[in-house]
């Protein structure tokens, strides 16, 4: 149901941001008001009902601030920003991760998560993995544990799961080819 939901709603824009990039624009999936009330029950299922709750969720910037912040207010969590540099006005915590071309960083404030919590990190989308990866190493870094990572779509063929064999991958919807 809300895997053909959201294949309906996805649409493909070929090479953007760049040649070759087929980018998953989800931006008629956020103005359909009754598909993301199924993706918002949808992303918390896994969660909901843990002997052992989730105490954060951390949303990756931007999309993951979306779809992270109504996740963190339906398991009754705390939402944290992980944000691109130079964004946080605090102290932060920063981890780099590889591009085809170059490498990118991500930040976290240090105070953000304290050791011990048990956290989920959100983004909307899923590709080569290093944008998450990193996302659990900073949390990781900050002694939390995180309990699982959720996306609403994977883009499976690039293998991304395979770097972050030591978590648990929620995806509502897996593109294999
Ligand atoms: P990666 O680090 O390769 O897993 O890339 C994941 C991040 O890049 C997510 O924040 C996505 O929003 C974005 N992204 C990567 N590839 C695509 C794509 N084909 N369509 C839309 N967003 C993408």
């Amino acid at each position: 149901m809300v895997h053909s939901l959201i294949d309906d709603l996805i649409r493909d824009v070929p090479d953007f941001p760049k040649k070759g990039i087929v980018f998953k624009d989800i931006t008629p999936i956020l103005a359909d008001a009754k598909a993301m009330a199924l993706i918002y029950e949808a992303l918390a299922a896994p969660y909901v009902n843990l002997e052992q709750p989730v105490s954060k969720v951390l949303g990756i910037e931007s999309r993951g601030f979306i779809f992270g912040t109504p996740l963190a207010h339906r398991l009754g969590a705390g939402f944290v920003p992980v944000r691109k540099p130079g964004k946080l006005p605090w102290k932060t915590v920063s981890e780099s991760y590889a591009l085809e071309y170059g490498e990118d960083t991500i930040e976290l404030h240090e105070d953000a998560v304290t050791p011990g919590e048990r956290v989920v990190i959100v983004d909307d989308l899923l590709a080569t993995g290093g944008t998450l990866s990193a996302a659990v190493r900073l949390a990781r870094r900050l002694g939390a544990e995180v309990v699982g990572c959720s996306v609403l779509v994977e883009l499976g063929f690039l293998g991304g799961r395979k770097r972050l064999e030591a978590v648990e991958i929620h995806s509502l919807i897996n593109y294999e080819e």
